[in-house]
Protein backbone atom coordinates (compact mmCIF):
# COMPACT_ATOMS: atom_id res chain seq x y z
CA UNK A 1 0.00 0.00 0.00
CA UNK A 2 1.47 3.49 -0.83
CA UNK A 3 1.97 5.82 2.36
CA UNK A 4 1.17 9.55 1.41
CA UNK A 5 2.62 12.34 1.95
CA UNK A 6 1.42 15.12 4.66
CA UNK A 7 1.54 18.84 3.88
CA UNK A 8 0.53 21.28 6.24
CA UNK A 9 -1.06 24.23 3.71
CA UNK A 10 -1.70 27.78 4.77
CA UNK A 11 -4.27 29.40 3.88
CA UNK A 12 -4.00 33.17 3.82
CA UNK A 13 -7.47 35.10 2.77
CA UNK A 14 -8.77 32.37 1.10
CA UNK A 15 -5.95 31.33 -0.76
CA UNK A 16 -2.78 29.38 -0.55
CA UNK A 17 0.10 31.33 0.66
CA UNK A 18 2.95 31.04 -2.00
CA UNK A 19 5.46 29.53 0.43
CA UNK A 20 2.16 26.65 1.15
CA UNK A 21 2.94 26.24 -2.52
CA UNK A 22 6.46 25.84 -2.74
CA UNK A 23 6.07 22.88 0.15
CA UNK A 24 3.00 21.50 -2.14
CA UNK A 25 5.94 21.51 -4.95
CA UNK A 26 8.24 19.25 -2.59
CA UNK A 27 5.71 17.32 -1.45
CA UNK A 28 4.57 16.36 -4.85
CA UNK A 29 7.58 15.40 -5.91
CA UNK A 30 7.86 13.02 -2.96
CA UNK A 31 4.50 11.67 -3.55
CA UNK A 32 5.48 9.41 -6.65
CA UNK A 33 2.17 7.79 -7.42
CA UNK A 34 -0.65 10.53 -7.74
CA UNK A 35 -3.51 9.76 -10.02
CA UNK A 36 -3.55 13.18 -12.13
CA UNK A 37 0.38 11.48 -13.08
CA UNK A 38 -1.08 8.59 -13.69
CA UNK A 39 -4.03 10.12 -16.04
CA UNK A 40 -1.21 12.22 -17.56
CA UNK A 41 0.34 9.45 -18.48
CA UNK A 42 -2.60 7.56 -19.96
CA UNK A 43 -3.21 10.58 -22.01
CA UNK A 44 0.59 9.97 -23.81
CA UNK A 45 1.12 13.77 -22.69
CA UNK A 46 4.53 12.87 -21.12
CA UNK A 47 6.74 12.99 -23.94
CA UNK A 48 4.65 16.66 -24.68
CA UNK A 49 7.48 18.17 -22.34
CA UNK A 50 7.01 16.79 -18.94
CA UNK A 51 10.09 15.32 -16.94
CA UNK A 52 10.00 11.86 -16.66
CA UNK A 53 9.46 12.30 -12.84
CA UNK A 54 6.04 13.68 -13.33
CA UNK A 55 4.75 10.06 -14.27
CA UNK A 56 2.84 8.00 -11.96
CA UNK A 57 5.37 6.32 -9.88
CA UNK A 58 3.16 3.12 -10.78
CA UNK A 59 4.33 3.67 -14.45
CA UNK A 60 7.89 4.21 -13.29
CA UNK A 61 7.73 0.96 -11.08
CA UNK A 62 7.34 -1.11 -13.68
CA UNK A 63 9.40 1.14 -16.34
CA UNK A 64 12.23 0.93 -13.70
CA UNK A 65 13.49 -1.65 -11.70
CA UNK A 66 15.68 0.82 -9.55
CA UNK A 67 12.62 2.27 -8.03
CA UNK A 68 11.55 -1.25 -6.83
CA UNK A 69 14.20 -0.20 -4.10
CA UNK A 70 12.33 2.82 -3.23
CA UNK A 71 9.50 2.84 -0.40
CA UNK A 72 6.04 2.94 -1.43
CA UNK A 73 5.58 6.58 -1.58
CA UNK A 74 2.31 7.59 -2.87
CA UNK A 75 -0.76 10.21 -3.14
CA UNK A 76 -0.14 13.71 -1.46
CA UNK A 77 -2.54 14.54 1.65
CA UNK A 78 -3.04 18.78 1.97
CA UNK A 79 -3.61 19.03 6.27
CA UNK A 80 -5.62 22.37 6.40
CA UNK A 81 -6.59 23.06 9.59
CA UNK A 82 -10.21 24.94 10.15
CA UNK A 83 -13.78 23.27 9.35
CA UNK A 84 -15.68 22.31 6.03
CA UNK A 85 -17.45 24.63 4.51
CA UNK A 86 -17.94 27.42 1.59
CA UNK A 87 -13.98 28.47 2.33
CA UNK A 88 -12.73 24.86 2.62
CA UNK A 89 -14.75 23.65 -0.63
CA UNK A 90 -12.82 26.49 -2.80
CA UNK A 91 -9.32 25.51 -1.14
CA UNK A 92 -10.09 21.86 -2.35
CA UNK A 93 -10.60 23.54 -5.79
CA UNK A 94 -7.09 25.12 -5.69
CA UNK A 95 -5.85 22.34 -4.75
CA UNK A 96 -7.20 20.14 -7.87
CA UNK A 97 -4.15 22.32 -9.73
CA UNK A 98 -1.64 21.42 -6.91
CA UNK A 99 -1.17 17.43 -7.05
CA UNK A 100 -3.16 17.06 -4.00
CA UNK A 101 -5.31 13.80 -3.97
CA UNK A 102 -7.16 14.67 -0.98
CA UNK A 103 -7.69 17.41 1.56
CA UNK A 104 -7.85 16.80 5.21
CA UNK A 105 -9.37 19.38 7.09
CA UNK A 106 -8.67 19.53 10.93
CA UNK A 107 -11.18 20.54 13.25
CA UNK A 108 -12.49 20.05 16.61
CA UNK A 109 -14.10 22.33 19.38
CA UNK A 110 -11.12 22.68 21.17
CA UNK A 111 -8.83 24.01 17.88
CA UNK A 112 -10.84 27.33 17.84
CA UNK A 113 -7.53 28.88 17.31
CA UNK A 114 -3.65 28.08 15.97
CA UNK A 115 -2.33 26.25 19.05
CA UNK A 116 1.27 24.96 17.83
CA UNK A 117 1.47 21.67 20.21
CA UNK A 118 -2.38 20.80 19.28
CA UNK A 119 -1.37 21.30 15.70
CA UNK A 120 2.06 18.83 15.89
CA UNK A 121 -0.48 16.41 17.85
CA UNK A 122 -2.78 16.09 15.39
CA UNK A 123 -0.46 15.58 12.67
CA UNK A 124 1.65 13.26 14.73
CA UNK A 125 -2.23 11.09 14.67
CA UNK A 126 -2.62 12.39 11.25
CA UNK A 127 0.81 10.17 10.32
CA UNK A 128 -0.08 6.81 12.64
CA UNK A 129 -4.23 7.08 10.74
CA UNK A 130 -3.03 7.43 6.96
CA UNK A 131 0.52 5.48 7.51
CA UNK A 132 2.21 8.94 6.02
CA UNK A 133 5.53 8.63 4.98
CA UNK A 134 6.30 12.11 4.96
CA UNK A 135 5.18 15.16 6.33
CA UNK A 136 6.04 18.55 4.46
CA UNK A 137 5.40 22.14 5.98
CA UNK A 138 6.49 25.71 4.69
CA UNK A 139 9.36 27.27 7.21
CA UNK A 140 7.04 30.05 7.89
CA UNK A 141 6.72 30.55 11.79
CA UNK A 142 3.75 28.05 12.47
CA UNK A 143 5.51 25.75 9.65
CA UNK A 144 8.19 25.88 11.55
CA UNK A 145 6.83 26.02 14.89
CA UNK A 146 4.41 22.92 14.25
CA UNK A 147 7.04 20.83 12.51
CA UNK A 148 9.69 21.55 15.51
CA UNK A 149 6.72 20.34 18.29
CA UNK A 150 6.13 17.13 16.01
CA UNK A 151 9.76 16.12 15.83
CA UNK A 152 9.92 16.65 20.08
CA UNK A 153 6.91 14.98 19.74
CA UNK A 154 7.45 11.53 18.11
CA UNK A 155 11.62 11.54 18.53
CA UNK A 156 11.90 12.07 14.39
CA UNK A 157 14.35 14.19 12.82
CA UNK A 158 13.06 17.36 11.58
CA UNK A 159 15.34 18.74 8.32
CA UNK A 160 14.69 22.69 8.01
CA UNK A 161 14.84 24.56 4.63
CA UNK A 162 14.43 22.07 1.86
CA UNK A 163 14.46 23.35 -1.61
CA UNK A 164 14.45 19.54 -2.83
CA UNK A 165 13.90 16.01 -1.48
CA UNK A 166 13.37 12.22 -2.61
CA UNK A 167 13.40 9.13 -1.45
CA UNK A 168 16.27 7.03 -2.08
CA UNK A 169 15.75 3.65 -0.34
CA UNK A 170 13.89 2.40 2.95
CA UNK A 171 13.56 5.33 5.51
CA UNK A 172 16.43 7.38 3.19
CA UNK A 173 15.94 10.40 2.05
CA UNK A 174 17.85 12.32 -0.27
CA UNK A 175 17.50 16.44 0.51
CA UNK A 176 18.89 19.61 -1.05
CA UNK A 177 18.71 22.36 1.68
CA UNK A 178 19.33 25.85 2.42
CA UNK A 179 21.85 27.25 5.20
CA UNK A 180 23.45 30.10 6.41
CA UNK A 181 19.84 32.14 5.42
CA UNK A 182 20.14 30.87 1.65
CA UNK A 183 23.92 31.65 1.10
CA UNK A 184 24.54 27.88 0.87
CA UNK A 185 22.77 25.05 -0.80
CA UNK A 186 23.69 21.48 1.28
CA UNK A 187 22.92 17.86 -0.19
CA UNK A 188 22.21 16.30 3.06
CA UNK A 189 21.21 12.51 3.53
CA UNK A 190 18.56 11.76 6.44
CA UNK A 191 17.45 8.12 8.24
CA UNK A 192 13.72 7.98 9.03
CA UNK A 193 11.23 5.87 9.05
CA UNK A 194 8.86 9.03 8.22
CA UNK A 195 10.54 12.40 6.70
CA UNK A 196 9.87 15.40 8.45
CA UNK A 197 10.91 18.32 6.06
CA UNK A 198 10.29 22.43 5.83
CA UNK A 199 10.63 23.76 2.68
CA UNK A 200 12.45 27.46 2.37
CA UNK A 201 10.00 30.13 2.56
CA UNK A 202 11.79 31.72 -0.18
CA UNK A 203 13.44 28.50 -1.85
CA UNK A 204 14.36 29.79 -5.32
CA UNK A 205 15.35 27.98 -8.22
CA UNK A 206 19.28 28.12 -9.96
CA UNK A 207 17.80 30.72 -12.33
CA UNK A 208 16.63 32.90 -9.66
CA UNK A 209 12.99 32.32 -10.06
CA UNK A 210 10.81 31.21 -7.48
CA UNK A 211 10.96 27.29 -6.61
CA UNK A 212 8.31 25.84 -8.63
CA UNK A 213 7.99 22.88 -9.16
CA UNK A 214 10.81 20.82 -7.98
CA UNK A 215 11.00 17.26 -9.82
CA UNK A 216 13.50 14.64 -9.21
CA UNK A 217 14.78 12.65 -11.96
CA UNK A 218 13.42 9.21 -11.69
CA UNK A 219 16.50 7.90 -13.65
CA UNK A 220 18.93 8.93 -11.37
CA UNK A 221 19.66 6.71 -8.90
CA UNK A 222 23.04 5.82 -8.71
CA UNK A 223 24.86 2.61 -9.40
CA UNK A 224 26.18 2.64 -5.99
CA UNK A 225 22.48 2.60 -5.08
CA UNK A 226 23.30 6.13 -2.89
CA UNK A 227 19.80 7.21 -4.45
CA UNK A 228 18.56 10.27 -7.34
CA UNK A 229 20.15 13.06 -7.11
CA UNK A 230 17.57 15.83 -6.71
CA UNK A 231 16.82 18.17 -9.41
CA UNK A 232 15.41 21.28 -9.20
CA UNK A 233 13.41 22.34 -12.05
CA UNK A 234 12.06 26.11 -13.35
CA UNK A 235 8.66 27.20 -12.88
CA UNK A 236 6.56 27.79 -15.74
CA UNK A 237 5.25 31.30 -17.04
CA UNK A 238 1.90 30.83 -14.79
CA UNK A 239 3.26 30.14 -11.69
CA UNK A 240 1.20 26.62 -11.82
CA UNK A 241 2.91 23.86 -10.06
CA UNK A 242 1.54 21.97 -12.86
CA UNK A 243 3.75 22.90 -16.13
CA UNK A 244 1.14 23.67 -18.98
CA UNK A 245 1.92 20.52 -21.78
CA UNK A 246 3.49 22.19 -24.93
CA UNK A 247 0.55 23.40 -27.33
CA UNK A 248 -1.02 25.39 -24.48
CA UNK A 249 -3.07 22.69 -22.74
CA UNK A 250 -3.26 22.50 -19.59
CA UNK A 251 -3.62 19.45 -17.49
CA UNK A 252 -6.70 18.51 -16.10
CA UNK A 253 -7.36 19.05 -12.34
CA UNK A 254 -8.73 15.88 -10.59
CA UNK A 255 -11.31 16.92 -8.16
CA UNK A 256 -9.96 16.64 -4.58
CA UNK A 257 -11.61 14.33 -1.83
CA UNK A 258 -12.27 16.53 1.14
CA UNK A 259 -12.34 14.66 4.71
CA UNK A 260 -12.36 15.67 7.98
CA UNK A 261 -10.10 14.91 11.26
CA UNK A 262 -10.83 15.19 14.71
CA UNK A 263 -7.54 14.64 16.66
CA UNK A 264 -7.56 13.52 20.24
CA UNK A 265 -6.21 17.13 22.47
CA UNK A 266 -5.16 17.02 25.85
CA UNK A 267 -5.32 20.15 27.67
CA UNK A 268 -1.58 20.32 27.96
CA UNK A 269 -1.77 20.53 24.29
CA UNK A 270 -3.69 23.75 24.30
CA UNK A 271 -1.88 25.25 26.96
CA UNK A 272 -0.02 27.90 24.36
CA UNK A 273 -2.53 28.91 21.86
CA UNK A 274 -3.14 32.62 19.72
CA UNK A 275 -6.26 34.49 21.20
CA UNK A 276 -5.12 37.39 19.47
CA UNK A 277 -3.59 38.20 16.04
CA UNK A 278 -2.26 41.82 16.16
CA UNK A 279 -1.96 44.16 13.04
CA UNK A 280 -3.18 41.43 10.39
CA UNK A 281 -6.94 42.91 10.45
CA UNK A 282 -8.14 41.87 7.04
CA UNK A 283 -4.74 43.70 5.46
CA UNK A 284 -2.62 40.70 3.59
CA UNK A 285 0.40 39.42 5.09
CA UNK A 286 4.01 40.62 4.46
CA UNK A 287 5.04 37.34 3.13
CA UNK A 288 2.66 36.64 0.81
CA UNK A 289 2.02 40.40 -0.79
CA UNK A 290 2.47 40.54 -4.45
CA UNK A 291 3.89 43.98 -3.50
CA UNK A 292 6.20 44.79 -0.85
CA UNK A 293 7.32 48.73 -0.70
CA UNK A 294 10.59 48.56 1.72
CA UNK A 295 11.93 51.27 3.91
CA UNK A 296 15.13 51.89 5.42
CA UNK A 297 17.27 53.93 7.74
CA UNK A 298 16.64 56.19 4.19
CA UNK A 299 13.30 57.16 5.35
CA UNK A 300 14.68 58.66 7.99
CA UNK A 301 12.17 58.36 10.65
CA UNK A 302 8.43 57.15 11.85
CA UNK A 303 7.09 59.86 9.96
CA UNK A 304 8.36 59.28 7.09
CA UNK A 305 6.47 56.35 6.60
CA UNK A 306 3.25 58.18 5.79
CA UNK A 307 4.22 58.34 2.00
CA UNK A 308 5.14 54.71 1.38
CA UNK A 309 2.45 53.63 2.92
CA UNK A 310 0.18 55.30 0.79
CA UNK A 311 2.34 54.40 -2.00
CA UNK A 312 2.24 50.67 -1.16
CA UNK A 313 -2.00 51.31 -1.19
CA UNK A 314 -1.45 52.31 -4.38
CA UNK A 315 0.24 49.31 -5.82
CA UNK A 316 -2.19 46.86 -3.30
CA UNK A 317 0.89 45.82 -1.64
CA UNK A 318 1.84 46.31 1.98
CA UNK A 319 4.87 48.09 3.61
CA UNK A 320 8.30 45.81 4.73
CA UNK A 321 11.51 47.58 6.41
CA UNK A 322 14.82 46.62 7.54
CA UNK A 323 16.20 45.75 10.85
CA UNK A 324 17.47 49.23 11.62
CA UNK A 325 13.80 50.48 10.98
CA UNK A 326 12.62 47.91 13.80
CA UNK A 327 15.46 48.68 16.18
CA UNK A 328 14.55 52.35 15.98
CA UNK A 329 10.98 51.56 17.24
CA UNK A 330 9.92 53.59 13.79
CA UNK A 331 7.78 50.65 12.76
CA UNK A 332 6.76 46.97 14.58
CA UNK A 333 9.52 44.10 13.77
CA UNK A 334 6.42 42.12 12.10
CA UNK A 335 7.15 44.30 9.18
CA UNK A 336 11.28 43.58 9.08
CA UNK A 337 12.04 41.46 5.95
CA UNK A 338 15.45 39.45 6.16
CA UNK A 339 17.32 36.76 7.83
CA UNK A 340 15.57 37.65 11.24
CA UNK A 341 12.56 38.72 10.23
CA UNK A 342 10.19 37.86 7.25
CA UNK A 343 10.95 35.74 3.72
CA UNK A 344 9.12 37.87 0.95
CA UNK A 345 8.81 36.50 -2.48
CA UNK A 346 6.77 39.72 -3.95
CA UNK A 347 6.09 39.89 -7.90
CA UNK A 348 7.70 43.85 -6.93
CA UNK A 349 10.32 45.02 -4.23
CA UNK A 350 10.43 48.25 -4.27
CA UNK A 351 13.47 48.93 -1.77
CA UNK A 352 13.73 53.05 -0.72
CA UNK A 353 16.61 54.11 1.10
CA UNK A 354 17.49 50.52 2.21
CA UNK A 355 21.51 49.32 1.39
CA UNK A 356 20.88 45.96 0.83
CA UNK A 357 22.77 43.95 3.44
CA UNK A 358 23.57 40.68 3.11
CA UNK A 359 21.07 39.65 5.79
CA UNK A 360 18.11 41.72 4.89
CA UNK A 361 18.89 40.37 1.28
CA UNK A 362 18.68 37.38 2.48
CA UNK A 363 14.36 38.15 3.03
CA UNK A 364 13.91 39.60 -0.21
CA UNK A 365 16.48 37.57 -2.76
CA UNK A 366 12.88 35.54 -3.96
CA UNK A 367 11.45 38.79 -5.35
CA UNK A 368 10.31 38.67 -9.33
CA UNK A 369 11.82 42.19 -9.44
CA UNK A 370 14.03 44.26 -7.17
CA UNK A 371 13.28 48.35 -7.58
CA UNK A 372 15.85 50.37 -5.56
CA UNK A 373 15.39 53.92 -5.18
CA UNK A 374 18.53 55.43 -3.11
CA UNK A 375 20.85 58.22 -3.17
CA UNK A 376 24.26 56.17 -3.60
CA UNK A 377 24.82 54.73 -6.42
CA UNK A 378 27.60 52.31 -5.23
CA UNK A 379 25.03 50.84 -2.26
CA UNK A 380 25.18 47.01 -2.58
CA UNK A 381 21.69 46.94 -3.36
CA UNK A 382 22.44 48.24 -6.68
CA UNK A 383 23.77 44.46 -7.62
CA UNK A 384 21.09 43.06 -7.06
CA UNK A 385 18.26 45.60 -8.06
CA UNK A 386 16.98 45.01 -11.69
CA UNK A 387 16.20 48.75 -11.81
CA UNK A 388 17.26 51.58 -9.83
CA UNK A 389 16.46 55.60 -8.98
CA UNK A 390 19.05 57.36 -7.83
CA UNK A 391 17.49 59.99 -6.10
CA UNK A 392 16.23 61.24 -2.86
CA UNK A 393 13.11 58.95 -1.67
CA UNK A 394 11.71 62.28 -0.38
CA UNK A 395 11.11 63.34 -4.06
CA UNK A 396 11.02 59.74 -5.49
CA UNK A 397 7.74 58.77 -3.50
CA UNK A 398 5.60 61.72 -3.70
CA UNK A 399 6.72 62.04 -7.75
CA UNK A 400 5.75 58.21 -7.71
CA UNK A 401 2.48 58.50 -6.00
CA UNK A 402 1.13 61.73 -7.58
CA UNK A 403 1.88 59.77 -11.04
CA UNK A 404 -0.04 56.74 -10.11
CA UNK A 405 -3.02 58.82 -9.17
CA UNK A 406 -2.64 60.66 -12.36
CA UNK A 407 -2.83 57.68 -14.19
CA UNK A 408 -5.94 56.71 -12.85
CA UNK A 409 -4.72 53.92 -10.00
CA UNK A 410 -6.56 53.35 -6.96
CA UNK A 411 -6.75 54.98 -3.74
C1 LIG B 1 22.74 38.53 12.75
C2 LIG B 1 22.17 39.70 11.98
C3 LIG B 1 20.89 39.60 11.49
C4 LIG B 1 20.34 40.65 10.79
N1 LIG B 1 19.06 40.52 10.27
C5 LIG B 1 18.57 41.51 9.52
C6 LIG B 1 17.28 41.40 8.92
O1 LIG B 1 16.56 40.40 9.09
N2 LIG B 1 16.83 42.42 8.15
C7 LIG B 1 17.57 43.54 7.91
O2 LIG B 1 17.09 44.43 7.20
N3 LIG B 1 18.78 43.69 8.48
C8 LIG B 1 19.29 42.72 9.28
N4 LIG B 1 20.49 42.90 9.87
C9 LIG B 1 21.13 44.24 9.79
C10 LIG B 1 21.85 44.49 8.49
O3 LIG B 1 23.18 44.03 8.60
C11 LIG B 1 21.90 46.00 8.17
O4 LIG B 1 22.47 46.68 9.25
C12 LIG B 1 20.53 46.62 7.87
O5 LIG B 1 19.83 45.85 6.94
C13 LIG B 1 20.73 48.03 7.32
O6 LIG B 1 19.47 48.66 7.21
P1 LIG B 1 19.27 49.85 6.18
O7 LIG B 1 19.58 49.37 4.82
O8 LIG B 1 17.93 50.40 6.44
O9 LIG B 1 20.31 50.93 6.70
P2 LIG B 1 21.67 51.42 6.09
O10 LIG B 1 22.59 50.30 5.84
O11 LIG B 1 22.14 52.50 6.96
O12 LIG B 1 21.28 51.99 4.65
C14 LIG B 1 20.50 53.14 4.47
C15 LIG B 1 20.47 53.44 2.98
O13 LIG B 1 19.61 54.51 2.73
C16 LIG B 1 20.18 55.34 1.73
N5 LIG B 1 19.58 56.66 1.90
C17 LIG B 1 19.81 57.56 2.91
N6 LIG B 1 19.01 58.63 2.74
C18 LIG B 1 18.28 58.41 1.62
C19 LIG B 1 17.30 59.17 0.96
N7 LIG B 1 16.86 60.37 1.40
N8 LIG B 1 16.76 58.67 -0.17
C20 LIG B 1 17.17 57.46 -0.66
N9 LIG B 1 18.12 56.71 -0.06
C21 LIG B 1 18.66 57.19 1.09
C22 LIG B 1 21.67 55.27 1.98
O14 LIG B 1 22.39 55.60 0.80
C23 LIG B 1 21.83 53.81 2.40
O15 LIG B 1 22.13 53.01 1.27
C24 LIG B 1 21.07 41.84 10.58
C25 LIG B 1 22.37 41.94 11.08
C26 LIG B 1 22.91 40.89 11.78
C27 LIG B 1 24.32 41.01 12.30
Amino acid sequence: MSKPVLCLVEVDHGEIAATSQRALAVARSLARADPARADLARAGLASAGLASADLASADLARADPASARLPAVGGLTAVVFGPPGDSADRTAADLACQGVTELCLVASDELTCYAPVAWARAIEQLIAARSAAAVVAPATDRGAEVLAHLGALTGLPVAANCVAAAATGDQNWRLRRHRWAGSLLEDAVLAAPVALLTVAADAVADDGSALLPVAVADDAVADDGAGPEPAIAAPDASGQVFAPVSGGATIPAADVPVTTFAPALQAADLRVRATQSAGQGGGMSLATARVVVGGGRGVGGPDGFAALEELAGLLGGVVGVSRVVTSQGWRPHRQQVGQTGTKISPELYLACGISGAIQHMAGCQSAKHIVAVNTDPDAPIMSRAEYAVIGDLNEVIPALVAAIRAAGGQG
